[in-house]
């Protein structure tokens, strides 16, 4: 059901009164309020896990992945007043008599917008940062995640006043609803096409956005490599919650004259984790809706599949696949998968493979497995991407002091632990001035004065 705007612009302007008593800048506050919702989070865990098992089927293992940002509240919980104390700079000696510091403030209201993939954390992890810096917050979880939408709802209503923080449940025009509003900041996460909806209505207000998106993640694996340990790494990472994390490797660029041992091993690896029929496997997951299926059913039209490719339409399964044959045209390759499917391409020199890459807009994380750390070193040099796993997959996502996020089209900033702190801060720069002594050169006349500006500016 759709909101009335005026509910909406009610709701505002509470939490602009709210915040105007001053109350969230208290740091007590601020503390008291993560305890809040570490203490909400942590009543509601059987919850969660339940909404994510019925919106993506996901085993309660991974269900635990949603929390994984507590790490970062406990650590905040901690650090909080020394981030948010001044810090002192230095002041040039012509200032003299001065003090110069920077003083951190919350930005006022803000906006935070999800996605449906990680559909509690992708809300409740933003939300940490914008209590810790002081602000009041709204936010919209993802109507596409269903269940989960509506346990967040339920999670923010018990824990908080609404003139505070507020969750909103709503698809596309609730979100449309939500933009059009003068909010301080809004912190996006979804795709690359929405998150420019987003900037363009955010510019009519000025408003600053914070765009987490996705795109291509390349998987880059060398000759000179474990292959086992690659081999599971990388299965892991891109069948999680059925290939449904924007972390996840997009495709394999995997040096030719290892191909065929490695997908050996990945295929050893998914028969380990899911077993020989991962339709049966209580610990693989589910695509998340009937368009989201229907799309992945079409990619599999492409090229040759050498591992999985097993559908079930009515449980929305896709079997973990792996396919070969595809080129940089083919459809596969110009969009971004978000589903247990994994394109390989080969390579025969390095060289080559990072031109490929750097042929193609900056991913979001780049992926690449090799013991020699001249050709590590050269891969971190040449390839621009919002950040890089070595030897891994997706694990970067949970280092809180790592900052997380895009650059170019896969995102416009970062979170993540003091990351998240910073992004919903604004860092006012003060000059303080003693009014026992003035220093005269500044003023006019000018005669005479010259040459003493130039040998403090010119130096
Ligand atoms: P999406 O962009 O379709 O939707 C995200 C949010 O935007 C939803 O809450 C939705 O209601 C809202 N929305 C959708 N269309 C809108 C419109 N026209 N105007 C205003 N709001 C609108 O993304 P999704 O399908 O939920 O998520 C998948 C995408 O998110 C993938 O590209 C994935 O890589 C990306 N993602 C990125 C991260 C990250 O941290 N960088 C994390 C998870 C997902």
């Amino acid at each position: 059901m759709l909101l009335e705007q005026s509910f909406i612009t009610n709701l505002l302007n509470k939490q602009r009164q709210f915040f105007a008593t001053g109350k969230t800048k208290n740091i007590d506050f601020r503390i008291e309020q993560l305890k809040r919702l570490k203490q909400g989070v942590l009543d509601y865990q059987e919850k969660i896990a339940a909404a994510v098992k019925a919106d993506l089927n996901r085993p309660k293992f991974e269900a635990y992945f949603e929390l994984s940002f507590l790490t970062e509240i406990n650590d905040g919980i901690k650090k909080l007043k020394s981030w948010a104390k001044p810090q002192r700079v230095s002041t040039p000696i012509e200032q003299f008599p001065a003090r110069a510091k920077i003083y951190q403030e919350p930005l006022g209201v803000v906006l935070i917008i999800g996605a449906w993939n990680y559909p509690f954390q992708l809300v409740i992890s933003p939300l940490f940062g914008a209590i810790a810096a002081g602000n009041c917050v709204i936010i919209k979880p993802s109507e596409i995640a269903v269940n989960t939408s509506e346990v967040v709802a339920d999670l923010i209503a018990h824990t908080f006043d609404s003139s505070y923080i507020a969750a909103i449940t709503g698809g596309v025009e609730t979100s449309q609803q939500l933009l059009v509003e003068k909010i301080d900041h809004i912190f996006f996460t979804g795709g690359t096409k929405v998150g420019k909806i987003v900037m363009e209505a955010a510019a009519k207000n000025l408003t600053p956005v914070t765009l987490e998106l996705g795109g291509k993640s390349p998987c880059i694996i060398d000759d000179c490599i474990q292959l086992e340990y690659t081999a599971k790494r990388i299965t892991w990472g891109k069948f999680i919650n059925a290939g449904q994390t924007c972390v996840a490797p997009d495709y394999l660029l995997v040096n030719k004259s290892i191909k065929s041992d490695l997908l050996e091993k990945i295929k050893q690896s998914i028969d380990e984790f899911y077993g020989d029929n991962p339709v049966n496997s209580p610990d693989y997951g589910r695509i998340v809706n009937k368009k989201e299926f229907n799309r992945l059913n079409d990619l599999l039209k492409e090229g040759k599949i050498v591992i999985g490719g097993e559908t079930k339409s009515e449980e929305r399964y896709i079997s973990p696949t792996v396919i070969e044959g595809v080129n940089w045209d083919s459809g596969i390759m110009q969009e971004e998968i978000f589903g247990p499917i994994l394109p390989v391409l080969e390579y025969e020199n390095l060289d080559e493979a990072i031109a490929l890459v750097n042929s193609r807009p900056k991913p979001l994380s780049l992926y690449f497995f090799s013991r020699n750390k001249q050709k590590q070193k050269q891969v971190l040099r040449e390839i621009s991407s919002g950040n890089v796993c070595i030897n891994d997959t997706v694990m970067q996502f949970a280092v809180p002091s790592l900052p997380f996020g895009g650059v170019g089209n896969s995102g416009i900033g970062s979170y993540h632990g003091k990351a998240s702190f910073d992004t919903f801060s604004h860092y006012k720069s003060v000059l303080n001035k003693g009014l026992w002594f003035d220093l005269n050169i500044r003023y006019a006349p000018y005669k005479n004065k010259v040459g003493l500006i130039k040998k403090i500016i010119c130096r």
